[in-house]
């Protein structure tokens, strides 16, 4: 099997396989990426809630599907400041925000040579992203607020948090536009749970109700299954791996 054969744009397949070369789908994958693709955008509560142990390959598990869905978009200006943020991914520490974000950069960019860079120190990157527009963003704390408040103000489409820092932006930045969101993740919500998190976890969901599709994330089982007053067991896919 392939990730074409997952329905995944070729463009995507491609772009995997030359900077990771990663070629063949894991077991979590092949179950996740049709199952997220095929949800519709633009409804509320079309949750899909992966589990899946650690290592399994569940970072691309969601966030090929969502670089799929948004990648149309593009034909929107990539300097458009309006568009806001469209996929926000929330890890428990900034460690792991920092490695999920790493791995969206690779995916939405292309490495340059040495000789690529210009004298100032321009790289060039436009030319070399899988969009122009499709920018990545990382909110972990440890940079000033007025620094990211610049960043979000220029708009920043795709978003790895923290939850505290997050829900700080969420109801201090006016600038900060979520009206378009269309993805939220909990990436080892369980692990959001057990840091005592479910509190900003419901915050956000409330400031981002009505305009959110929801991947959960769990690696471990038998933990609760209630996040922010919502049961993961009613979701309406469930991929197990
Ligand atoms: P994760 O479970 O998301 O932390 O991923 C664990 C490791 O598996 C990462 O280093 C990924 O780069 C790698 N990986 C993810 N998917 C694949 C795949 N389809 N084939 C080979 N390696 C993969």
């Amino acid at each position: 099997s392939t990730f074409s054969g997952l329905g995944l744009n070729p463009l995507i397949a491609a772009h995997l396989e030359t900077k990771l070369d990663i070629k063949k789908p894991t077991a979590i994958q092949r179950s996740s990426i049709p199952a997220i693709i095929s949800e519709q955008p633009d409804s509320t509560q079309r949750d899909v809630f992966i589990q899946s142990q650690t290592g399994s390959g569940k970072t691309l598990s969601y966030l090929l599907p969502i670089i799929h869905d948004l990648l149309p978009l593009s034909s929107l200006s990539y300097i458009d400041r309006s568009i806001g943020t469209l996929a926000i991914i929330i890890a428990p520490t900034r460690e792991l925000a920092k490695q999920i974000s790493d791995v969206l950069e690779t995916l939405l960019t292309l490495r340059l040579r040495p000789q690529d860079e210009n004298p100032d120190g321009e790289t060039g990157e436009h030319s070399e992203r899988l969009t122009r527009w499709l920018v990545s963003g990382l909110l972990i704390g440890g940079a000033t607020r007025t620094h990211e408040k610049a960043r979000l103000r220029k708009g920043l489409p795709f978003l790895v948090a923290t939850p505290g820092r997050l829900l700080d932006h969420l109801q201090n930045t006016a600038s900060f536009n979520v009206g378009k969101c269309r993805w939220l993740v909990l990436d080892e919500a369980d692990r959001l749970m057990d840091l005592g998190f479910e509190q900003t976890i419901d915050g956000i969901l409330k400031g981002l109700e009505g305009r959110r599709k929801l991947a959960l994330t769990a690696v471990e089982e038998g933990k609760s299954h209630e996040v922010g007053g919502w049961d993961w067991s009613r979701s309406r896919r469930t991929v197990l791996c």
